[in-house]
């Protein structure tokens, strides 16, 4: 059985955490990191990782598909959190920008823009990698964490341009590849063609997946990124799974350990 890292899940979005994460370990999972959305998404973030340590990894974020539903003085109470909560974090997220027209219509993209830059100085400040929703904000999502500074970046469920991936892959940053990588032709083209040491794997759970017959995602189904991706790039499983796995480790293993070394 490969060791297996699912490197981005909203577990606080999972009806029973529990049963969701020892399917998970059955199939080889060693660690899953959790993504929180908003304050109330980061705290139950935060209270799972510290029932599964050294499992659950948890990241603190704000996603720009909230924001419309907030003012100022809600947006500067969300960064406190984050700030206040870095040095248990193994990463910054989900945050990044979305210019879906449903998005646009509740929040501008100047008013995304600047929530994103803001944390990700957080994120620079805390020497703490960022994992960054870029949805058709693929180039403006790229310029903004280059020009921060940040200590590395995932950008997660790449679907982009093959300009931004080359910009991405230059900076030495990493894509994420989710289920969809079985069926998704622009997901398909970045991870064909993405360097394998600069891919990890994900699942997003609780999305749904599936073109004809859609299911809900666990983090056990990362375990189906990683035969899409083994599949679609012709190569062998264990292989995919060694170098996604070390590199999981590199990027949010790196900040795990130094957060035990804070913590003791
Ligand atoms: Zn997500």
């Amino acid at each position: 059985m490969n060791a297996l890292f699912d490197t981005h899940a909203h577990l606080d979005q999972l009806t029973n955490v529990e049963a969701a994460l020892d399917g998970a370990r059955k199939v080889g999972v060693t660690g899953v990191v959790a993504v929180g959305t908003d304050m109330v998404s980061n705290e139950k973030t935060l209270r799972i990782a510290e029932r599964w340590p050294g499992f659950v990894h948890p990241a603190f974020g704000l996603h720009p598909s909230h924001l419309g539903n907030y003012d100022g003085v809600c947006i500067a109470s969300e960064l406190k959190f984050i700030q206040d909560n870095l040095m248990a974090a193994c990463a910054v997220g989900e945050v990044g920008l979305d210019y879906h027209k449903r998005t646009l219509a509740q929040v501008s993209k100047e008013t995304q823009q600047k929530v994103f830059s803001e944390v990700l100085a957080l994120a620079a400040a805390a020497q703490r990698p960022v994992l960054v929703h870029s949805r058709y904000a693929w180039a403006d999502a790229l310029n903004l964490v280059r020009e921060s500074g940040v200590a590395n970046a995932v950008f997660h469920w790449f679907t982009g341009f093959s300009s931004v991936l080359r910009g991405i892959m230059d900076a030495g940053y990493y894509i994420s590849a989710t289920p969809a990588t079985e069926y998704h032709e622009e997901h398909r083209r970045v991870v064909r063609s993405v360097r394998l040491e600069q891919l990890l794997l994900e699942t997003d759970a609780p999305v749904w997946y599936g073109r004809t017959e859609k299911y809900q995602s666990y983090p056990a189904d990362v375990l189906r990124s990683l035969r899409a991706v083994a599949e679609l790039r012709a190569e062998n499983e264990d292989k995919v799974a060694r170098i996604t796995t070390r590199a999981a480790r590199c990027v949010l293993g790196c900040t795990m350990s130094q957060t035990l070394e804070e913590v003791s």
